[in-house]
């Protein structure tokens, strides 16, 4: 069998070209990065969980008719998905302020804020990812207006359903970044959520505790990041709860 060619390697997963055209195999890593990567770890187990609840996330979108860009789950570290153009944007939006918004702004993480707030980063590695406004975004042509009108729907979309779904399992989606891209069907284009959603891109807090659920226990050094991410999967359903004898199997 030929060896398959690798399109792109980022800091999560390693993208590789599909088996038809217009797919992409996504390669969930176990490497954690923060602080635009001065931090780094490998984390067992990590890419099988993020593999795993990135397929549950993006089917419960597909079935409210949120287009993504999942087609399905093929093992333990791999998706297939069908290739698009990405937005070189990263949306991010906040119910509950932390993170770099309290510390740009002062305001006291947890604090609720009066309405869901949508931001923009530029992906740029290089430049640490800098916050852009819709100005910048229009004037440099990174994305038209009629984009950002859809970015805005598809985004809070996302936030609802996910909102929802997690309040179910007693957890509170503080913020989240999504990014999207840019597929084409005959002569018209439209707009998917891609790259992955899990709690690498998610702010969860247990909402009796406020007990931390997702990367913030690496970039804070709280405690296990995969027995964070084991929870969030079992609460939700995605990972069948172990009754105490043995841990699920998430190497392969
Ligand atoms: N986020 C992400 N990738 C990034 C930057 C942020 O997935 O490159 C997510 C992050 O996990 C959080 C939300 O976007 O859920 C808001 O992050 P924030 O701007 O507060 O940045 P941070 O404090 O993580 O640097």
């Amino acid at each position: 069998m030929a060896r398959r060619k690798k399109i792109y390697e980022g800091k999560a997963k390693i993208l590789y070209e599909g088996p038809e055209p217009g797919t992409i195999v996504q390669y969930f890593k176990d490497d954690a990065t923060a602080f635009n990567a001065q931090k780094k770890d490998v984390i067992e187990g990590k890419g099988v969980l993020n593999n795993r609840l990135s397929e549950f996330f993006m089917t419960g979108l597909a079935n409210i008719g949120v287009p993504t860009h999942f087609i399905r789950r093929l093992n333990m570290r791999e998706q297939l998905v069908r290739s698009c153009e990405i937005i070189p944007l990263e949306i991010i939006v906040r119910n509950t302020a932390a993170g770099s918004m309290s510390k740009r702004l002062g305001i006291e993480e947890g604090t609720q804020l009066p309405r869901p707030i949508v931001e923009y980063c530029l992906k740029n590695d290089e430049l640490g990812d800098p916050l852009v406004s819709e100005e910048h975004i229009a004037a440099f042509g990174w994305a038209s207006q009629q984009d950002m009108d859809d970015i805005v729907h598809l985004a809070l979309r996302v936030n609802d359903f996910l909102s929802g779904v997690m309040l179910a399992v007693g957890i509170k989606l503080v913020d989240f970044k999504i990014e999207v891209g840019r597929v084409y069907e005959g002569d018209f284009q439209r707009l998917i959520v891609a790259d992955e959603i899990s709690p690498d891109s998610c702010r969860l807090w247990d909402i009796e505790t406020g007990k931390h659920l997702d990367k913030d226990v690496f970039r804070r050094d709280l405690g296990s990041l995969t027995d964070a991410y084991t929870e969030v999967a079992q609460r939700l359903g995605v990972m069948p709860r172990s009754n105490g004898a043995t841990k699920p199997t998430l190497i392969n």
